[in-house]
């Protein structure tokens, strides 16, 4: 949410830092002012942001080169990027880097870098606009101080490629700042924002970016004291004190993820135990750690899982020409993608019959503007954007009309007979339905070639997946349009083709009967949704039935299997009673579970052994799914696919995605199983035909 970072001047750092002069070099400008300080800009060329690599690592290199044989006043390190100071490693050299040794030697380099860095004896300051993770955060914490421009974040989010920081983050984090705290970033992955990063003793100052070069030169002259390690770091030194608070993240860590699917957090927690009174070891324990973890299959798959987004972030490259948004129908689904609209910068008007909707909109992108740490300005600007309007008089200024109304594909009919008329004839409509067929929806419209689904997943402002749902008469303009679109506001398109469930909810909703079929037979629920968690799934699928809610389920359900030739479990008599009841799940406080705030309430797991001999019933039919809208051409290849599962659904980002499962485990192997499912509990598990066609 960082906006260009202009000084006092209104001009961009880039425009004013140091030009290109004769102590520059590859990714490095350099320039000495009056006062003998050099000032070092990073600026890695063709690249929106700067990222981390052995190019950086050793033009910092042949800079600390120079530096030693004409030692300057001070060195100030920050970022030629308008956005950011840099965005972490540059993660190609995890593709191209193919065993443990390759990655020790580049580690081994790119530590002797920083530890030059550190160890020079004039004052070095680093100042950070935007973001600093990964290794542009531990470049930082290589210098002697850290200054803030307002709006900098500060992270640690290797845990989420399966690895822990491997620049030397580990312990020159742990020794800057409160080692709990520090672990805890690095455990978690998370960012502290400015004032966080202030709290916790990662930044000593926070500027505004004209105060900069001010904030520089008393850092430099003195003015600004580092502290020394408190007593609770003192204590933390001891190995007594680490075993203990050891043991804690341990536990914290084993709630969230087994040791067998993501061994980063474990490995880091066992690195700083072990090592973390003394820094030389561990140093030494984090580059081999890290080479160990970057070569293991979880942090291949989660290396995988970062192309994947990229290449759906790809599809959304471009202009989408739209400004004004206009959402009809601001329910749970409606309400947040206005929200999430207005907060990516697009005007947005939004309508409903039911008047408290409109005001709950509010409410909802207040609380979304707060998780997303806005500023208050920015708060402010998002609020402005969004205008309850009642009479639909936003429709006609509309570039783009998303109808979020009920389920319903004739509730739906009459809403468009009364705005498509009223639309800009070259404005877009869509819809956001989940299970309705656009094909028909746009044989009601008079311009069905401005029609298509776009579908966004619950909650819009955590689910970044969003599917672009095409149809014959979709004009290809139109779609490009909406990828983009997705694009501008911070969403991964995934275009599909015109499907029943179109893809994800395609694949997905056998999971959920399956689980419903399960009980059925008398498994408890628990062991159900653990067989699932165990598998790496996000949350089992009794757990997941309740969250979307039971009524919602089996309207999905009920449509996908009148568009379907395979045969579905039957829904039981049970389910629909309970629905009748009331019982939908979450939203009405008990469904499969009783639920309080928020929360399921689970017994144990009965049988683990159970749990195993179920894993396959619920996930191989989500893989045969997939393979049967890749025969259909619903997605164009596995890559596609894989993201989208993962990006919409929460597939296990650890095992790649459901095709890369399938081709890890082997086809023939799916394939025999399934066959042997099919003839154990019916053919809903007969295996598509489309696995022969699987390369
Ligand atoms: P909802 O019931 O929460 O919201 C629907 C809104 O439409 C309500 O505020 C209602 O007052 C309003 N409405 C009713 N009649 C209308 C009319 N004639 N004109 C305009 N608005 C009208 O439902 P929801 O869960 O937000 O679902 C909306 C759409 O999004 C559905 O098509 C649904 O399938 C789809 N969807 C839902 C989810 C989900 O998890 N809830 C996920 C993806 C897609």
């Amino acid at each position: 949410m960082t906006g260009p970072v202009l000084n006092h001047l209104g001009k961009t750092w880039l425009e004013l830092g140091p030009a290109r002069t004769a102590e520059s070099d590859g990714p490095w400008r350099a320039a000495r002012d009056a006062q003998g300080i050099l000032w070092m800009a990073l600026d890695v060329e063709e690249a929106g942001a700067n990222t981390v690599s052995r190019d950086v690592l050793e033009g910092l290199d042949r800079q600390l080169d120079a530096i030693a044989e004409d030692p300057p006043e001070g060195v100030v390190i920050r970022s030629a990027k308008i956005g950011s100071f840099a965005v972490g490693a540059d993660i190609n050299m995890f593709r191209d880097l193919k065993d443990a040794d390759d990655f020790k030697t580049m580690l081994d380099e790119g530590h002797a870098v920083l530890d030059r860095l550190e160890a020079l004896e004039c004052p070095t300051v680093c100042v950070v606009h935007g973001q600093a993770l990964g290794g542009g955060f531990e470049i930082a914490l290589a210098c002697d101080r850290i200054i803030a421009v307002n709006g900098a974040s500060f992270g640690f989010p290797e845990v989420n490629l399966g690895l822990h920081p491997g620049l030397g983050g580990t312990f020159r984090l742990t020794e800057r700042i409160d080692p709990i705290e520090a672990m805890t970033l690095m455990l978690t992955g998370k960012t502290a924002h400015t004032k966080k990063a202030k709290a916790l003793g990662i930044v000593e100052t926070i500027v505004e970016e004209r105060h900069v070069e001010a904030a520089v030169r008393d850092a430099i002259n003195g003015n600004r004291k580092h502290d020394g390690p408190s007593l609770k770091d003192r204590a933390m030194a001891l190995s007594p004190a680490r075993r203990l608070a050891a043991r804690k993240m341990r536990s914290t860590v084993k709630e969230r993820a087994s040791r067998d699917h993501y061994p980063a957090p474990y490995a880091l927690i066992e690195l700083w135990e072990t090592h973390g009174g003394d820094r030389n070891e561990m140093q030494r324990a984090e580059i081999a750690s890290f080479a160990d973890l970057v070569t293991n299959e979880t942090s291949r798959n989660l290396v995988r899982v970062f192309f994947l987004r990229q290449a759906l972030k790809n599809d959304g490259d471009g202009q989408d020409g739209i400004t004004h948004v206009h959402v009809v129908g601001a329910g749970t689904m409606g309400g947040e993608i206005a929200a999430w609209c207005a907060l990516n910068g697009k005007s947005v008007t939004f309508s409903d019959p039911d008047l408290k909707a409109l005001g709950q909109t509010i409410r909802r992108a207040g609380d979304i503007c707060k998780d997303q740490h806005l500023s208050g300005i920015e708060n402010r600007d998002t609020l402005d954007r969004l205008m309850p309007d009642p009479d639909g008089l936003g429709v006609p200024k509309a570039d783009l009309v998303i109808e979020a109304g009920p389920e319903d594909a004739e509730i739906k009919r009459k809403i468009y007979a009364g705005i498509e008329p009223r639309m800009n004839p070259t404005a877009t409509l869509v819809t956001n339905s989940s299970s309705l067929s656009i094909t028909e929806l746009a044989k009601t419209l008079k311009r069905p070639r401005r029609f298509a689904g776009l579908h966004f997943f619950n909650p819009v402002s955590k689910m970044q997946l969003v599917e672009v749902v095409s149809h014959d008469a979709l004009y290809g303009a139109v779609a490009d349009r909406l990828a983009a679109f997705c694009g501008t506001i911070g969403r991964l398109p995934a275009r599909v083709g015109d499907y029943s469930g179109y893809l994800v909810n395609r694949a997905l909703t056998p999971y959920l009967l399956e689980a419903i079929q399960l009980i059925e037979e008398g498994h408890a629920k628990e062991t159900i949704d653990a067989a699932a968690e165990a598998f790496g799934m996000p949350m089992g699928p009794v757990e997941l039935a309740d969250q979307i809610g039971l009524d919602i389920c089996l309207h999905v359900a009920e449509s996908l299997k009148s568009g379907l030739s395979k045969p579905m479990v039957e829904i039981p008599g049970w389910l629909t009673d309970k629905i009748e009841n009331g019982d939908l799940g979450k939203k009405s406080g008990r469904g499969f579970y009783d639920w309080t705030d928020g929360k399921a309430d689970k017994g144990a797991a009965s049988n683990p052994e159970t749990a195993q001999a179920i894993t396959d019933r619920l996930i191989l039919p989500i893989l045969d799914a997939c393979v049967e809208c890749l025969r259909e051409g619903i997605a164009h290849d596995s890559d596609q696919v894989d993201g989208a599962l993962i990006f919409g659904t929460g597939f296990a980002p650890f095992r790649g995605g459901p095709m890369h499962y399938a081709r890890s485990r082997g086809v023939d192997e799916v394939v025999a199983r399934l066959t042997e499912l099919a003839e154990s509990h019916g053919d809903r598990f007969r295996p598509d035909p489309g696995w022969k066609d699987l390369d």
